[in-house]
């Protein structure tokens, strides 16, 4: 199984190993599979979430992880629920917001964690982790290294653009982690990684990113997907096809992990594509934009979807193409007053509080209904534990979720550097905390 830039087309092909522990192709492109293995015959026979993992990933990482210490692996990062729930409306909730750091990015941070861990010790080398965050990617990445000896991380975060239980989360203290505020918005934290990547005053070091830029997170999100159809099977009341899948976006990495798994013989009717206010994918699959641009980024009270710019387009454009996705899929994008009223009417109707992220997917699905008439059940990825947004659910005028690993992030010490988003003086914080 073999990877490639999503910028060259004539470029040397690289092992998993290697695309997980450099991040970024060298040409600054996303490393993209050359071609999409079929999923096992037996998929839909998996007893757990990490019994998917080893039946599913082998065909996509080759043969640097045995068969046991892939299971060890997979047993050990997956190791929390997902529940499908049934919140009515033929709707079915996938919550993956019960891991450590209480989101849906502790799936992907936690496996690749292990496995670049496991290379490393293979190798006797060791990495250090440049990762930007609208929110939750930073605290779930230093999370999931956090106890790992061979790798440090340096994480940014747009200071002020997070909650302020997402920035307790992100600036604990933890060995091996730096934490910093930057003075901008998540796409000046995401430029400075990228420069700092083809910088010549960091070539000497060993560097990796672990945004869902990595393929190494973006290939274990396919797996609560399959969990989630597995599910579905086991459950009796609803066939297996068809089934619509919605996935609440920014970055575009949870929604190209699941057409992955399409890919790969999923079998997903439609997706829908739910953004906030930061419309560039939503607009570009209805031809009102041509070419990826720059966006300047739209804040948002779902703020780990406030990305102008989604990196994982170019992923998705290199692998599939203008016209297969224009095609295939469907998008909206929801503002900030119908994300409010989609979490009010889904706790008035079905008592059930929605985190603002997860409102989104819920709004899309009922726009997608209203325009096309489709009433084919949907799964709709629940991204966040709803007690992460206090303030959001006291604007939406419903109650606030409790979680008793929140009120404990109060007791901890924390940690953090404030910077303007200077590539110099981020340089240096870089050289220094790796030869520290
Ligand atoms: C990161 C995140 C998203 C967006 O996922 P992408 O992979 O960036 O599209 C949605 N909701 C929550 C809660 C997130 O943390």
């Amino acid at each position: 199984m073999y990877y490639a830039s999503s910028r060259a087309h004539t470029q040397v092909s690289v092992s998993f190993a290697t695309a997980l522990l450099q991040g970024l192709a060298p040409d600054g492109g996303l490393y993209v599979p050359l071609r999409i293995p079929k999923l096992p015959e037996d998929w839909l026979e998996a007893k757990s979430l990490a019994d998917m993992a080893v039946k599913v990933l082998p065909a996509w990482l080759g043969d640097d992880f045995t068969t046991s210490h892939l299971s060890a692996i997979c047993h050990d990062a997956l190791n929390f629920p997902t529940p499908l729930l049934d919140i009515g409306e033929d709707i079915r909730v996938l919550e993956l917001f019960h891991g450590p750091t209480l989101s849906f990015k502790d799936v992907g941070a936690r496996m690749m964690a292990r496995l670049m861990n496991h290379l490393l010790e293979k190798r006797n080398s060791q990495l250090t982790i440049l990762v930007a965050t609208s929110g939750d990617t930073g605290s779930a990445v230093a999370d999931g290294f956090s106890g790992l000896e061979r790798i440090k991380v340096i994480l940014l975060y747009p200071k002020g653009k997070v909650s302020p239980i997402q920035e307790r989360q992100l600036i604990i203290q933890r060995k091996n982690v730096q934490a910093l505020a930057i003075e901008g918005d998540f796409d000046a934290c995401q430029t400075l990684v990228k420069t700092a990547f083809a910088h010549e005053a960091l070539a000497d070091l060993p560097l990796s990113s672990a945004n869902s830029i990595n393929i190494g997170r973006l290939i274990p999100q396919m797996l609560y997907y399959l969990w989630s159809l597995r599910k579905l099977k086991n459950d009796g009341r609803v066939s297996l096809e068809p089934v619509n899948i919605c996935v609440p976006s920014g970055n575009l990495g949870n929604f190209t992990a699941g057409f992955l798994a399409h890919q790969a013989g999923m079998p997903v009717q439609q997706f829908v594509i739910a953004h906030n206010a930061n419309d560039f994918f939503p607009n570009y699959l209805q031809a009102r934009r041509e070419a990826f641009a720059y966006e300047p980024t739209i804040t948002t009270v779902a703020n780990a979807m406030d990305v102008g710019a989604p990196s994982n387009f170019e992923r998705l454009h290199n692998l599939f193409g203008e016209q297969y996705l224009r095609q295939k899929l469907w998008a909206s994008s929801v503002d900030d007053k119908a994300t409010l009223e989609q979490m009010r009417q889904t706790y008035q109707k079905q008592a059930y509080l929605l985190c603002p992220h997860t409102a989104i997917g819920i709004e899309a699905i009922k726009r997608y209904r209203h325009e096309t008439g489709d009433t084919t059940p949907f799964i709709s990825l629940a991204t966040a534990h709803p007690a992460k947004f206090p303030e959001i659910a006291q604007q939406a005028a419903i109650p606030q979720a409790q979680e008793a690993a929140l009120e404990a992030l109060w007791q901890f010490p924390t940690q953090v550097k404030t910077i303007t988003p200077d590539i110099a003086k981020f340089i240096d914080i870089v050289r220094n905390f790796i030869l520290d």
